[in-house]
């Protein structure tokens, strides 16, 4: 039987470092050496089981999951990922279970080149806590409150597709292959977000449906956003799923983490130039207009209602 310390000792023996972590996993806390002139940027979200993945999910995609959302955060500030800590609360001690949850976990962590340094190791119901770093140079971090009036409004990707995936899971639907991916693997926009520093006015990663996430910008930043929402990008597997459904999931579903941004109208070709190059598609869903709120219109130019606004883990 592997105790908490055995445990441990499997982590560490997987992981890669960096040359600016000074120190690691195995003293009380973690030593990073912050380049200078960069601000620390730092994220941390939790995923619990039955929450925020079913809990039939395979270990590899929830460890998968666990940094995918909190590199999400940072790819929406503009941000260098650099490091970050993991700390599980597990059930048992089921070394087979971390092995594939290290899987998932450490595959996406070597592919942005970010360092595990530190986290804790509880028994407990199983939930998934990680925290996130990484840098910004001073000043330049893409934020929530700078969206102007007259801004275009666009979003990477498509939308929908995980909450097409978890109403087909519910529904016991044959699951599309590609919607079951989209929610169990989502793919954190780290290199758009780099590039649009400088180019964007406003960003956030849509998580909670776009409507409501998007309000969030509008607030923060005054001003109020015209959604058209038959322009929003969806897959050919959403499409095929359920064609009556997709403005729904699209508009106000969640676990999208894809980025939504502002920025003016003059930077349309560098913002189609990025999307070639990131190989990250991004589409022109709106405008920024004076007021407050965020409204849709369909393609015909009515006013178009979602069913609910956008998830709240409290309603
Ligand atoms: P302390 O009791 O001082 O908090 P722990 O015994 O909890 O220390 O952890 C020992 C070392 O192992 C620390 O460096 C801690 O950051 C690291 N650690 C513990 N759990 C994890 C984990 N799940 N992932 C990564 N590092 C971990
Ligand atoms: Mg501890």
């Amino acid at each position: 039987m592997a105790g908490e310390f055995d445990l441990i000792e499997r982590i560490k023996a997987r992981i890669a470092s960096r040359d600016d972590v000074a120190l690691g996993i195995g003293d009380d806390a973690a030593l990073l050496d912050l380049p200078q002139g960069r601000q620390l940027v730092v994220t941390a979200d939790t995923l619990n089981a039955g929450v925020h993945f079913p809990h039939e999910t395979r270990p590899f995609d929830i460890g998968w999951k666990a940094l995918a959302v909190n590199l999400s955060d940072l790819a929406a500030m503009g941000a260098q990922p650099a490091w970050c800590t993991l700390s599980l609360s597990l059930p048992d001690n089921d070394a087979a279970w971390l092995d594939g949850f290290l899987d998932g976990f450490l595959e996406l962590a070597s592919s942005h080149g970010i360092a595990l340094v530190g986290g804790d190791t509880t028994r407990g119901p199983l939930s998934i806590a990680v925290t996130a770093m990484g840098w910004v140079e001073s000043g330049k971090a893409l934020r929530r409150d700078g969206a102007q009036v007259d801004d275009d409004v666009y979003v990477t990707g498509t939308l929908g597709d995980a909450a097409a995936a978890l109403h087909s899971l519910f529904a016991g639907a044959v699951m599309d292959r590609v919607l079951r991916e989209r929610l169990d693997r989502p793919m954190p926009r780290v290199a758009a977000g780099l590039r649009l520093i400088g180019l964007a006015h406003a960003c956030l990663d849509v998580s909670d449906g776009l409507l409501q996430d998007l309000g969030h910008i509008c607030e923060r930043s005054k001003v109020a956003a015209h959604i058209d929402v038959d322009a929003l990008p969806a897959s050919r597997s959403l499409r095929r799923y359920a064609p009556a459904l997709r403005r729904d999931w699209q508009a106000a579903g969640g676990d999208d983490y894809e980025l939504c941004f502002t920025a003016p109208p003059t930077q349309r070709e560098a913002i189609a130039r990025i999307a070639a190059e990131t190989q990250v598609p991004m589409t022109r869903i709106g405008k920024i207009v004076a007021g407050q709120g965020v409204k849709a219109f369909d393609a015909g130019g009515v006013e178009w209602l979602p069913p609910r606004a956008g998830y709240d883990h409290f309603r």
